[in-house]
């Protein structure tokens, strides 16, 4: 069995359709009355949406009975999903925790409801019957104001333990009036020595390079070889890695056909720049990461060794990995040193 590293996934866009209707039905019969049975939703839910913006609304639905006292459920389902179904051995969670603070709470008080918010989310990933290394990303969020935004690095400082990394959500193309507020703000993170990502160059309005010096991978980035190829280089050479994520750009109306990803990937294996991929909203989607895989391939947007080697690209470049390989590696350090006395012979074989 493969095992794999995910990089970038978002709690909100993590759940299932099957799942979050069943929640509705039991839990807030409010929202599933508007449909008619389950594949009503699923067809609402997972259809392509206009624009980003369009798209990113459908986390606010999500993220409205993603609560203290439910988030424990969701998690549980998205580490046994990601286990049993993804072959999962690494994943990165990502999302605001500000947003699933209580709404009836003053800004402050939110604050400090982020903290609990991130340890419920680091406890309910652990469990025991499906054994995932996990870790959080936390997000700014373009909408969120700046204290709130500076909290979120300060609280991601402050919980190691569960916590990895920052980046910035919510629609890249909203960064530009703000874009003095959010270098502040990632220069404060790497002073903090926090890893960080960026949800950048993943639409046209999104190139945004004042961000660039400030980050170890980029969240997307497809614009950069599309569009910019002249910034690939010094790309390279901060041997940033761009987390792709296939599905979702034909979910936003970014591109039009996942052919279109042909000339990212090459540009970025020319140039000498990492890729890893990723799912972003693999419930949103219902598309789960070994799909993803299978999907670039039998479309023929990269190769076998592309694709092994942008595998093995999520090991070396995950926040919170805690070995020096990937897992292959270690399987194959086990046949090779194992002793004759574990190795499998003919006769156990044949029995
Ligand atoms: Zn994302």
């Amino acid at each position: 069995m493969s095992l794999y590293a995910e990089l970038h996934r978002h709690l909100g866009g993590s759940v299932v359709p099957r799942i979050l209707w069943r929640y509705f039905k039991r839990n807030r019969p409010d929202l599933a009355k508007p449909f008619a049975d389950y594949p009503q939703f699923e067809e609402f839910y997972c259809r392509p949406r206009e624009s980003l913006a369009e798209y990113l609304e459908l986390h606010t639905l999500v993220e409205s009975v993603q609560t203290r006292e439910t988030l424990p459920y969701f998690i549980y389902r998205l580490i046994r999903g990601a286990y049993v179904f993804e072959n999962l051995a690494y994943m990165e969670m990502r999302y605001t925790p500000y947003l699933r603070t209580s709404d009836q709470l003053s800004q402050t008080e939110r604050i400090d409801q982020t903290a609990e918010i991130v340890e419920i989310v680091g406890q309910a990933s652990q469990v025991k019957e499906y054994p995932i290394v996990t870790s959080q990303i936390l997000c700014m969020h373009a909408r969120l104001p700046y204290e709130v935004n500076r909290a979120i690095v300060e609280i991601a400082a402050q919980m190691p333990e569960y916590v990895c990394g920052i980046d910035l959500a919510g629609g890249d193309d909203l960064y530009c009036d703000r874009m003095d507020e959010f270098v502040d703000l990632y220069a404060y993170a790497r002073s903090l020595n926090l890893k960080t990502t960026c949800h950048l160059y993943e639409t046209e309005g999104g190139a945004h390079p004042e961000l660039l010096p400030y980050l170890m991978r980029i969240g997307h980035g497809i614009q950069i070889p599309l569009q910019h190829p002249e910034l690939l280089p010094a790309v390279a050479q901060r041997r940033q890695c761009l987390e792709i994520c296939p599905t979702t750009y034909l979910k936003t109306g970014t591109l039009q056909s996942i052919q279109q990803l042909q000339v990212v990937f090459d540009r970025c294996f020319d140039a000498g720049v990492d890729v890893a991929i990723c799912t972003d909203n693999a419930g949103l989607h219902n598309v789960r990461l070994p799909f993803e895989y299978e999907t670039l391939l039998t479309q023929d947007v990269i190769s076998f060794d592309q694709l092994r080697a942008c595998q093995e690209n999520a090991f070396r470049h995950a926040f919170a990995w805690p070995l020096n390989q990937g897992p292959a590696a270690i399987l194959n350090d086990v046949l090779n040193w194992a002793p004759a006395a574990l190795k499998p012979t003919r006769a156990t074989v044949a029995t």
